[in-house]
């Protein structure tokens, strides 16, 4: 059509009678309550999937008749209500039973949690995986337990690429600007009206970022946009795109998010008492902290200089890595910080040395971001058992004296939100057979074991359902895909031949996540020949589902998409393999949900933890996988497989070649059997009860209110504990500690221990025995070191095995020397090494080994 043409949308007038759908769009809690979806879903099922599952987006899009008949529709209205007075009771009710975060902290406490991106659902797109996911995870289950928490991040115009395919495999990203007004949020007011805004100072310029809020649950979080009027075409792009840009877009953007961050709550007047760091992206949240207690004091107190403010600050941040390599960690050049950090060492008063040796590591001429996250927090955490162990080695020099096992390096293994991935075809059987409220008892293993009462014949046709639901969407989205990539209706007959939703019957093993090599996404096909005989089996073939996204930037991850799609059109594999485009949580909820096998086989140490594979174990299906991120956790002899990782000093190939063999070998001797042992039940009972064991083991131990308990006691509580100490009476606590340490550091390189009494070899259980050391304590008082005598059994390397002996201070030598002396009776028989050890001690540290100095004799 010739001429301009412009754009109008025209909006339906809500019904009085249905007002309160407005306050159900504007909630994320619909992204976890399957019965406020349904309510949207029903009025008209196709607008419903066209709007991308967005309330908000389909209330302004839908018909003015359908509102109407809903509004004189007593169905309609009663479904509705219930959906309200559910929605009620969850904001109002004091918190789950059993399950009060706030318990364990003290009134006036709230944690920060500060993320580059947060997963909720498809229809607020600003994040791109795991990370994220985890972090929207993280804030519905702080809802859930009525943690005092809010949420900091930023607001990305498009959010990350969407993903087509075309016919030679090859990824093509679409990035879509996102309409804010479709998306669940709201602009933040000051109280006369106008809108929040922040500004930070980057460099010859200040930047303007308007804040939003979007609202979960009872969880706040506030979201960051530069995209106004006031700042330049280049600076309104900083929050343009997530992860995308060049490395000062991302400087920017992490300036956004740290010191953006904290001025946001700042300007709200929200004290947090704990801030958490999850991931280094957010760590300059740290700078900005001690910026505002070295600044802006009132005149009558003395003010903090930049060492007290650190200690103080660091008392109560909690940073979460969730990198497996040294590469990963985030990184800038230490110009490129000089020239953006200039004006804050002249604020703050301190050199851009000290500064910039916040951010210094051994290895690197850069500004790594976990080094400053790590030395501006008291309290750090990998992702799962084997991730923290990596962790601590990975970090082990930031405190050079300290055995890698021993030092603050923690773990809290991941977990997920259950209500957002158990599929709803369970919610009645659980209540049936674990008793009204399990979703309140997701911690209670007592409950779970419920799941095996579950009778198989019912247990094992939800299982069925839930796969023709995951086959049926599988189906359609192959469909577009190929018919776009035109296919001919012949060759995606072949394709589908195995994913029939009418008959579901057919071994389904799914694989989906980001394509990051070490993910090994080919592993499976490392033996092409074994693999054709293994699922094309006509009496028992096997269906593998791909999907995922590789970054635009990743070249050797996009081949791999690459070879996936090209080994799926051989004649051998066809329609046993299909590669889906456009992996999102809604393909996520159904993928983990419907497929029978959850396959993961990440190069072993590389999965920080994992999470797909809990939410698959949740619905029943059950996981094969390496050895690795939770799975070194979670597997337990029963509800699963187990790939173990081949030896490290192989090489990558024969690492390869060997676990394709155990991977191999384990479907073809114990899964393919297993599924397809032929009963005249119709299913096979050992199936069954591995998968119940599947959900019965991991369900409790792998949520994400578990993950919080543990998050509450081992971090927050202490956090806003240690805050409380340190910031009393301005900030006396901070104030001894950073004065302490640095005489400490002044006098530590002369510290020296020597043994006095002449060593028994020989003791009889029961005797007593008595040590001697002499300390050189070179200016230090005799109570600010530690002298511990340690036990352990000869090669024991587990410092967690062996016992500490405390020995006491018996008086200065004529030399100059202290000594300290303990008596003690050894309760065990057998050989024992034992040594001494020396380290800095005082009273208000967070870790005894957190100055990272030692000495041993
Ligand atoms: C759970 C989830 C992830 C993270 O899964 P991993 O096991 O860590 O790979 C990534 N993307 C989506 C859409 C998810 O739902």
């Amino acid at each position: 059509m010739p001429g301009n043409s412009f754009q109008l949308e025209v909006n339906p007038k809500i019904p009085p009678a249905l007002a309160r759908l407005e306050e159900l769009a504007g909630d994320l809690w619909y992204s976890w309550d399957i019965a406020t979806r349904a309510l949207f879903a029903r009025m008209h099922p196709a607008l419903w999937h066209a709007v991308n599952h967005s309330p908000k987006t389909f209330l302004k899009r839908v018909s003015q008749r359908r509102l109407d008949e809903a509004a004189a529709d007593p169905i309609f209205i009663g479904t509705m209500n219930q959906v309200l007075a559910a929605y009620d009771n969850y904001h109002r009710a004091p918190a789950l039973f059993g399950l009060d975060g706030r318990k364990r902290l003290q009134q006036d406490d709230l944690v920060a949690y500060f993320c580059a991106e947060f997963g909720f659902h498809e229809s607020l797109p600003i994040y791109s995986g795991g990370l994220g996911i985890l972090a929207g995870d993280h804030c519905k289950g702080a809802s859930d337990l009525r943690l005092p928490f809010v949420a900091v991040g930023l607001l990305y115009r498009q959010g990350y690429f969407q993903q087509t395919i075309d016919r030679d495999g090859r990824q093509h990203p679409r990035y879509h600007d996102t309409d804010f007004a479709d998306l669940p949020i709201k602009p933040v007011l000051r109280e006369d009206g106008s809108e929040l805004r922040i500004s930070v100072e980057l460099p010859e310029r200040r930047v303007w970022a308007k804040v939003w809020l979007a609202t979960a649950g009872n969880t706040p979080l506030y979201l960051l946009d530069t995209a106004l009027a006031e700042n330049t075409a280049a600076d309104r792009d900083i929050t343009h795109r997530l992860y995308g840009g060049d490395r000062t877009t991302r400087l920017e953007q992490e300036i956004l998010l740290g010191v953006g961050g904290v001025r946001v709550l700042h300007e709200l007047k929200i004290k947090p008492t704990v801030w958490h760091i999850n991931e280094g992206h957010a760590a300059f949240l740290i700078l900005e902290r001690i910026r505002q207690l070295t600044g802006q004091r009132q005149p009558a107190l003395a003010a903090l200089d930049f060492g007290c403010a650190l200690e103080a600050v660091a008392a109560n941040t909690v940073f979460t890595t969730h990198t497996p390599v040294p590469a990963g960690h985030d990184h800038f050049s230490m110009e490129t910080m000089r020239q953006y950090f200039s004006p804050y060492c002249e604020e703050t008063g301190i050199g851009s040395e000290r500064l910039l040796a916040l951010g210094q590591t051994d290895g690197s001429q850069d500004f790594n971001m976990t080094a400053l996250a790590i030395r501006g927090s008291r309290y750090h955490n990998g992702v799962s058992r084997i991730h923290g162990r990596v962790s601590a080695h990975i970090l082990a020099g930031m405190w050079p004296q300290i055995e890698p096992l021993d030092n603050p390096v923690d773990y809290i293994t991941n977990g997920v939100h259950a209500a957002s991935f158990l599929a709803a075809d369970w919610h009645g059987t659980f209540d049936r057979h674990l008793g009204l409220g399990w979703m309140q008892r997701l911690t209670d293993q007592h409950c779970w074991q419920g799941v095996h009462r579950i009778p198989d014949q019912i247990f094992w046709s939800i299982r069925q359902s839930l796969k023709a639901r995951l086959l049926h969407l599988v189906r359609h989205r192959v469909r577009a895909q190929h018919l776009r990539n035109q296919a001919s209706e012949a060759h995606l007959d072949r394709m589908l031949k195995l994913a029939d939703p009418h008959n579901p019957t057919v071994l389904t093993i799914g694989f989906a996540r980001r394509f990051a090599t070490y993910k090994r996404a080919t592993l499976l096909f490392n033996n092409p020949g074994l693999l054709r005989e293994i699922i094309t089996n006509s009496e028992r073939p096997v269906l593998f589902i791909f999907a995922g996204k590789a970054h635009p930037a990743d070249e050797p991850g996009q081949e791999l998409i690459r070879q996936i799609a090209e080994l799926s059109r051989l004649p051998e594999f066809e329609g046993h393999i299909l590669l889906l485009e456009g992996y999102d949580l809604h393909l996520s909820r159904r993928l983990v949900a419907g497929v029978d096998v959850w396959l993961n086989n990440p190069v072993y140490p590389l999965e920080a933890s994992g999470t797909s594979g809990m939410k698959a174990a949740m619905n029943g299906a059950i996981n094969l996988s390496v050895a690795d991120g939770w799975w070194g956790e979670g597997y337990d002899g029963n509800n699963g497989w187990e790939i173990k990782p081949g030896a490290e000093s192989l090489t990558a190939e024969q690492r390869d070649a060997e676990e394709a063999r155990t991977l191999h070998e384990l479907l073809q001797d114990k899964i393919i059997p297993m599924y397809y042992r032929n009963t005249s039940l119709g299913y096979s009972p050992e199936w069954v009860a591995m998968a119940k064991q599947s959900i019965a083991s991991i369900m409790p131990r792998f949520n994400v209110h578990r993950m919080l308990e543990e998050y509450v006691d081992k971090f927050y509580a202490p956090a806003a504990g240690q805050w409380r100490k340190y910031a009393r009476d301005d900030f006396r606590g901070a104030r001894q500690v950073a004065e302490w340490k640095t005489h400490v550091r002044q006098c530590w390189p002369g510290v020296a221990l020597r043994r006095i009494d002449a060593p028994q070899q020989h003791v009889l259980f029961g005797d007593t025995l008595r040590v001697e050391v002499a300390v050189q304590l070179n200016g230090l008082a005799p109570d600010d070191v530690s002298v511990e005598l340690v036990f352990a059994r000869p090669g024991e390397r587990n410092p967690a095995k062996s016992k500490h002996y405390t020995l006491r201070h018996a008086g200065p030598l004529d030399n100059g020397e202290h000594l300290y002396t303990r008596e003690l009776t050894p309760d065990l028989c057998g050989k024992i090494e034992y040594r001494f050890r020396v380290f800095p001690f005082h009273e208000l540290l967070t870790h005894p080994f957190e100055m990272g100095m030692m000495v041993w004799l």
